[in-house]
């Protein structure tokens, strides 16, 4: 029998929570679907829990770990991403966080590649045609047309996990692909595409001999028919190359007016005021978003103009919301059981104890010996 931890939810992660519990550990789930104020992470944290499971909703700082000095042992974050959860404090209280990273790499990779789709293809603007009785003929370029994917260049900004993951889904649809990366080249993935690139117009399969190759980021975005962003969210402090608002106006400008816009990885890498006014002005042709400076999306935001509607669509940070990704509970397939175990080996001193060795802690940097 283990020791009987205690934990605090933010939010409800399905039957991982009962395999928690099975353990003997006492599980105290926040009820509602919203998140819980802050105020409350940091009353629950000061009743004395051992583990605290977080979403990227939870602003996780000094101020929550000093509510937890002495008692306080692990945080397990159900996503990839972690930058509500401050890593320079985590590391000055030595408290260990998880990840979820690769269990939902796919997901949101095919997600990206769908809404990359839909905006060139407009189906959103089509259905809503048909729906509203305004399908009237079939001819041949009214009353619009959409842009094909086959065989268009993408830039892929990021090619860490999901960059790359992506990039797989673009080869079979024949594309170029310009990668951007300052702190990861995978020079071996990069050649493995033009080996299948080449098997595949070897057999007959492509017409043209498809490409791939890394180039510096103004390149990547001139040379663009789409762009895809797949970074994590930096801020100037956190990194020499941070990517807070790297789609701004002087980046947004370097875009071909033809090209489309998708961002699945944070909201504030993008200005939405300078990218409301590149769909607006027609610098780019499109851009889907599935993530916003401010969530949920303000009813004021200026992606909201019905006069940019056909060519901006919004999705409500859904690119993991797949049945097996979010909840399964095993930790090599869903955010669930990775977030569960992730926790168990914090708390239960799994891998001897040594945390560098446990494969879902981010900050290892803070107990390397
Ligand atoms: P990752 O760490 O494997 O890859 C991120 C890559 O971005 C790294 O290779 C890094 O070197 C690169 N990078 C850093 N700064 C950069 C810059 N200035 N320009 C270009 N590239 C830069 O992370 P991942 O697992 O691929 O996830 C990426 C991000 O996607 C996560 O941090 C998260 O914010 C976001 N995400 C969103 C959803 C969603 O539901 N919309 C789901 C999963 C992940």
């Amino acid at each position: 029998m283990t020791k009987k931890f205690r934990v605090f939810a933010t939010c409800d992660i399905g039957e991982a929570i009962d395999l928690l519990r099975k353990r003997g550990y006492e599980v105290e789930v926040y009820p509602q679907p919203e998140a819980p104020p802050k105020s409350l992470i940091i009353a629950k944290v000061k009743t004395g829990i051992d583990g605290l499971i977080t979403t990227l909703r939870d602003p996780i700082d000094a101020e929550v770990f000093e509510a937890g000095k002495g008692t306080l042992k692990a945080v397990a974050q159900i996503a990839v991403g972690f930058d509500n959860i401050k890593r320079a404090d985590a590391n000055r209280y030595k408290i260990p966080f998880t990840h979820t990273a690769d269990v939902l790499t796919e997901a949101t990779a095919e997600f990206a590649f769908f809404m990359m789709g839909t905006l060139a293809r407009r189906m959103w603007t089509a259905e809503h045609l048909t729906r509203e009785n305004q399908w009237g003929y079939w001819h041949p370029y009214l009353p619009f047309l959409g842009d094909e994917v086959t065989g268009k260049t993408v830039a892929v900004i990021g090619t860490g996990r999901i960059g790359l993951a992506f990039i797989k889904k673009c080869v079979g649809f024949d594309m170029n692909v310009l990668c951007y990366d300052p702190a990861y080249e995978n020079h071996g993935f990069v050649k493995a595409v033009q080996e299948v690139n080449e098997l595949r117009h070897g057999r007959g399969m492509t017409k043209e001999l498809a490409w791939i190759r890394y180039v510096p980021f103004e390149e990547a975005l001139r040379g663009a028919d789409f762009v895809s962003v797949h970074v994590p969210l930096l801020r100037a402090a956190e990194s020499a190359t941070p990517t807070y608002h790297l789609f701004n106006e002087t980046t947004l400008r370097q875009m071909k007016p033809t090209a489309y816009l998708v961002n699945t990885s944070r909201g504030p890498v993008v200005s939405e005021v300078a990218l409301a006014r590149a769909l607006r002005e027609n610098w780019i042709a499109g851009a889907a978003l599935d993530v916003y400076e401010k969530e949920p999306l303000p009813m004021d935001s200026p992606l909201r103009d019905p006069e940019i509607a056909d060519r901006c669509r919004l999705m409500p940070h859904f690119a993991s919301a797949a049945r097996i990704t979010r909840l399964s509970t095993d930790p090599d397939k869903g955010m669930a059981g990775r977030c569960a175990q992730g926790l168990i080996d914090m708390l239960e001193g799994n891998y001897g104890g040594d945390i560098t060795k446990m494969p879902y802690v981010v900050n290892k940097e803070a107990f390397a010996k």
